[in-house]
């Protein structure tokens, strides 16, 4: 082995690799994939992205930027047209965003565009979060928000939202100390599709403005709010209070998930701090993807949520009446509860699922600090779906 280069000193990789890293523990997903890959034609229903294409449109403007050669970094903030479109339609939302005079926005109010979200969520966090610190965040929740929160070494509070799933102002406040700096909202909710009310989202946003503390928004789904009876419309809590930190993006309205767009926009104390934070991080969002972001949100997608909807209806209708299940009005999600009487946890039943069903489903304990709920996304093509809830159907049948 020794014509290897290097070979002779061997790093020792258990002192090299940092605590911070190994204390990412991701068995729990890994387990469902490993499982999965041995299977030839899963009946997969865990995919958390939209199945349809990127809009033409959309697609057609990003190859034109790159022949167009708009290819370098661009400034950190992002580039102006792109912040403008944002900036307008936040002021068309939130009156309190609009300038008292003029174009753009109020004083104090600052944009800027991030690789993701999830860029979006690495800034807020590392802005505001460190050791001594404490982060609130719903049980269940996206699966990112504890590790980035343990990441910045700060502590993560799990609050739990069963069996309704809405993260209640009334739930959080016993978990609010003076070392609570974030709370880290969703609506519509991954892993559970549950839209938050205007009344909840006015008593939250009231509750973290009274106690210094900032709400970050997380509104990645918020295109993705269904019209049924018995649905909500999508409300933001930035409608209540000035002191909240939104965060959109552009992978799942428009399924540019491999783009890499996003965009936060709030108070500007923190989104400068962001700004700082990207510079020397991420540096700016990809910059042919910015370009297309302006196609993007001139770009109609509500045919593609009526689908969605219409899916959502046909995973109620088939499993509404064999699980505990919170309606989902929103997101691509369901939570549906494992049937007690079954005797097992969700990492048993996914398990059976996957092996004797070919299912691909998702365990809760991925979401939360309990096993007992499972994740299905309808994402997926429509006899996918029946597939799926078939299987799901003759299991809670069993
Ligand atoms: N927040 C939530 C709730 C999500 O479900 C996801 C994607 N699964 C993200 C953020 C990250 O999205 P992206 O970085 O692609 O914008």
């Amino acid at each position: 082995m020794t014509d290897r280069p290097g070979a002779g000193w061997a790093l020792d990789y258990d002192r090299l690799i940092s605590s911070r890293a190994r204390g990412i523990d991701a068995s729990g997903i890994r387990r469902v994939f490993d499982l999965a890959g041995q299977l030839e034609d899963p009946v997969n229903l865990s995919i958390g992205q939209p199945d349809f294409p990127v809009p033409e449109p959309i697609r057609r403007a990003a190859s034109e930027a790159i022949a167009d050669g708009l290819n370098g970094y661009t400034v950190t903030q992002g580039i102006a047209e792109l912040r403008q479109r944002i900036t307008g339609r936040l002021a068309g939302e939130l009156p309190h965003w609009q300038p008292a005079s003029g174009e753009g926005v109020a004083d104090g109010y600052q944009t800027l565009i991030t690789s993701g979200v999830s860029g979006g969520l690495v800034l807020a966090i590392m802005a505001c979060a460190g050791p001594g610190d404490e982060v609130i965040l719903p049980d269940p929740g996206f699966v990112m928000y504890r590790h980035l929160v343990t990441l910045a070494g700060a502590t993560p509070v799990p609050v739990d939202t069963y069996p309704d799933f809405a993260l209640t102002a009334d739930r959080i406040e016993p978990h609010l100390t003076e070392r609570t700096k974030l709370v880290l909202f969703n609506s519509p909710s991954n892993p559970t599709g549950v839209v938050a009310t205007a009344d909840q989202c006015r008593d939250l946003a009231e509750l973290c403005a009274r106690h210094g503390v900032l709400l970050v928004s997380d509104e990645i789904y918020d295109a993705f709010c269904f019209k049924g009876s018995g649905d909500l419309a999508f409300t933001s809590p930035a409608a209540y209070s000035e002191q909240v930190l939104i965060l959109r993006g552009f992978s799942k309205s428009y399924a540019m998930t491999g783009w890499r767009l996003g965009y936060a926009a709030g108070p500007a104390p923190v989104v400068s701090e962001m700004t700082k934070l990207q510079q020397y991080t991420f540096v700016c969002a990809p910059s042919m993807v910015q370009v297309a972001g302006v196609t993007a949100l001139e770009t109609d997608i509500s045919g593609r949520i009526r689908e969605y909807q219409a899916r959502r209806d046909r995973v109620v209708d088939a499993l509404g009446n064999l699980y505990e299940l919170t309606r989902p009005g929103g997101a691509f999600y369901a939570f549906p509860r494992v049937p007690e009487r079954l005797g097992m946890t969700a990492t048993a039943f996914v398990e059976k699922a996957v092996t004797e069903h070919g299912l691909l489903i998702i365990p809760g304990n991925v979401f939360s600090d309990r096993d007992t709920h499972f994740r299905l996304s309808y994402a997926c093509a429509d006899d996918m779906l029946d597939r799926g809830l078939s299987i799901l159907q003759q299991m809670a049948r069993a």
